[in-house]
């Protein structure tokens, strides 16, 4: 009672709900890949990598908090979710692929920030491996590559990809911005150089580069990082769309 008296729940929701009614990604639709996939071998093995899955979900809680509209597909990872959070889990290259495809050409935006195996066993083993020999092999097929598929599917999405790299980083990121026909590219450095930063860890570095543009960011914690980072698509997003319509009333105007 009294002044001091906290608002009802639902008032401070309604309250928060018309700040973000007024951001640049209010009922934007975003679909964010995170985490690791895994390759099965047999019925108690996989082939996987260290992705914590913590970039992708700072970045899909962040979108939500601006207003968009989220929906996460995910790897096996040890965290979780708001329950606003369109929140899709599973395990392989080709389960992503498929959720992925299905839901892209409804999209406004696409981060793909899952570390995605590039390769699976030709076979699964539908009983467990014996050992035997002293050596043995497994052989592996490309997976698809989820995010260049993706791109082909929906052109008009706004992509994002990110470039895991131990060398020459930015060389290596430019050449998947264009190779991928990605509108950015968020490209961190891994492995033991990257000391407590990247895969597995709270905080990334990271370089971002797009048509005609870069910034880099120095070593942050992911969830500030994809403050900034979500803060950085949304203006490009922007720019694009802004762009694409000055040049659609251009030809409308000539012609
Ligand atoms: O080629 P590379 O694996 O380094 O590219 C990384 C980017 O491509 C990330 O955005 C990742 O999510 C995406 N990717 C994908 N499908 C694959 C491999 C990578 O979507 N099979």
């Amino acid at each position: 009672e009294g002044p001091g008296r906290m608002l009802e729940p639902q008032a401070i929701i309604e309250a928060l709900q018309a700040l973000q009614s007024n951001s640049l990604l209010a009922g934007k639709k975003f679909l964010i890949t995170a985490g690791p996939t895994r390759e099965p071998l047999d019925p108690v093995r996989f082939i996987t990598n260290r992705s914590s899955g913590k970039m992708g979900f700072a970045l899909a809680e962040t979108a939500l908090e601006q207003g968009a509209d989220v929906s996460l597909v995910c790897g096996p990872v040890q965290l979780q979710t708001d329950s606003r959070i369109r929140r899709i889990d599973i395990e392989t290259a080709l389960q992503m692929h498929e959720k992925v495809q299905e839901l892209i050409s409804s999209q406004d935006i696409f981060i793909a920030c899952a570390a995605v195996a590039d390769y699976r066993p030709a076979e699964e083993q539908p009983e467990k491996i014996k050992k035997s020999t002293e050596q043995t092999e497994i052989k592996l097929v490309r997976n698809p590559d989820i995010v260049e598929q993706a791109r082909q599917t929906a052109p008009h999405v706004y992509t994002v990809g990110f470039a895991a790299e131990t060398t020459e980083l930015a060389q290596h990121a430019q050449q998947k911005l264009v190779n991928k026909g990605l509108d950015m590219i968020i490209a961190n450095q891994v492995g033991k150089s990257a000391g407590d930063s990247g895969f597995d860890s709270d905080f990334n570095t990271v370089e971002v580069f797009w048509e005609g543009g870069q910034q880099s960011y120095s070593r942050e914690l992911k969830k500030h990082l994809a403050t900034l980072l979500i803060e950085l698509i949304a203006q490009q997003y922007n720019n694009k769309k802004d762009y694409h319509s000055n040049v659609r009333y251009i030809e409308t105007q000539t012609h």
